[in-house]
């Protein structure tokens, strides 16, 4: 058998719009102050991780987890107080849950619409599984330009839409008047994303009964549990039902379940957390809007958005002084000279303040 390597190619055989993608770019941190991600900066107190360690060491690996994970369903219910009648959907992260909805609704030219900017994963995956994407720009302020929406949906009647509420890497929470003003017109999926619903003040769930289109999907990577990959969408048992159909068998592993399951079960050690992390951006933001020349969003999420001039510069300082933030300014127009920083701990908070303020000095 011969080894041709001009037969076969990928780039011969790939989609041609997975060619022209970008993969999901991860930057590398080892040994830095890592506020790029979102990240909980918080380790678990001591008596949390023995028992997580009993867990663990007693967890039946060689078994297929339950493939319906009843008990940590249960118990994700019991917290978010779901109304009666409604049911959730468990995802490998709520990224898993973003390609899942639009499996289910890629029929040949449907459209999957969110607004710009937000997270990227929507287009991403609406390119994955063929959808058409629309971005709708955000107004200047980042809020809806609800004009533009209203039309865009009457126009094209998009079979999925995403808001996420709040909006990542914007961090404001969108007008809620408006978005159901959205959910009244829009004859497709509503998917309202509160990635950040631990750090901000109001949240959709209490409303999954109020409408046929709605559902709300979280993740827990956000409060604490990035390293175990888990999300839920919320819904009507209807829409679930059928979705459920395509989440792949046993795709929250034992150990996922079952550590999920403990945290949720100190579920207040967590939430303390997220409380800690609001009092730090509340600090966080007094310092940005405090430094000369820089410009602060309003964040009810876990991050700051900033806008600042040489930013690709300041941030290049900051990486240099051992502080990893996310760089923003490039990826859309409306986000030129933006960076974003995630609230981390006091002393790493005050650690990237003085990086910041050293930087912004040697590029001034
Ligand atoms: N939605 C939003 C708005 C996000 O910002 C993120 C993570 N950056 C996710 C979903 C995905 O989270 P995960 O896959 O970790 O659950």
């Amino acid at each position: 058998m011969s080894l041709d390597r001009n037969r076969y190619l990928p780039t011969q055989l790939i989609r041609q719009d997975i060619l022209s993608l970008h993969a999901y770019h991860v930057q590398p941190s080892p040994g830095m102050i890592k506020l790029d991600a979102m990240e909980n900066p918080y380790a678990l107190p001591q008596n949390i991780c023995s028992e997580i360690s009993r867990i663990v060491a007693s967890a039946p690996i060689n078994r297929y987890p339950d493939a319906g994970a009843h008990s940590l369903k249960q118990r994700i219910k019991t917290i978010i107080g779901l109304p009666p009648e409604m049911d959730v959907l468990l995802g490998n992260g709520s990224d898993e849950i973003i390609q899942l909805l639009a499996m289910a609704l890629a029929k040949p030219g449907a459209t999957l619409m969110s607004v710009e900017p937000s997270f990227v994963m929507y287009k991403m995956i609406a390119t994955f599984t063929g959808m058409t994407y629309l971005g709708v720009p955000l107004a200047d302020d980042f809020s809806l330009d609800m004009e533009v929406m209203l039309a865009t949906i009457k126009k094209h009647q998009p079979e999925l839409i995403f808001l996420a509420y709040p909006n990542n890497p914007t961090g404001n929470l969108f007008d809620s008047a408006s978005v159901l003003q959205i959910l009244d017109v829009a004859e497709g999926l509503v998917v309202i994303d509160e990635a950040y619903y631990a750090f901000a003040r109001d949240s959709f769930v209490p409303l999954l009964a109020n409408y046929a289109n709605l559902m709300v999907m979280r993740t827990f990577s956000k409060l604490g549990m990035a390293g175990l990959r888990l999300g839920f969408l919320a819904g009507s048992k209807a829409w679930l039902e059928q979705l459920e159909k395509l989440r792949l068998p046993y795709n929250v592993g034992i150990l996922t379940q079952k550590v999920a399951e403990t945290l949720l079960l100190h579920h207040d050690v967590l939430l303390q957390q997220a409380e800690y992390i609001k009092r730090d951006r509340a600090w966080l933001f007094e310092r940005l809007v405090g430094t000369v020349d820089v410009h602060a969003y309003i964040s009810e999420a876990n991050f700051i958005l900033f806008r600042l001039p040489h930013a690709a510069k300041v941030f290049e300082g900051l990486k240099q002084r051992g502080v990893l933030i996310k760089k923003l300014d490039g990826s859309h127009p409306s986000l030129q000279d933006c960076l974003r920083v995630t609230v981390g701990t006091e002393a790493e908070n005050e650690k990237f303040i003085k990086a910041l303020q050293e930087s912004i000095h040697q590029f001034a």
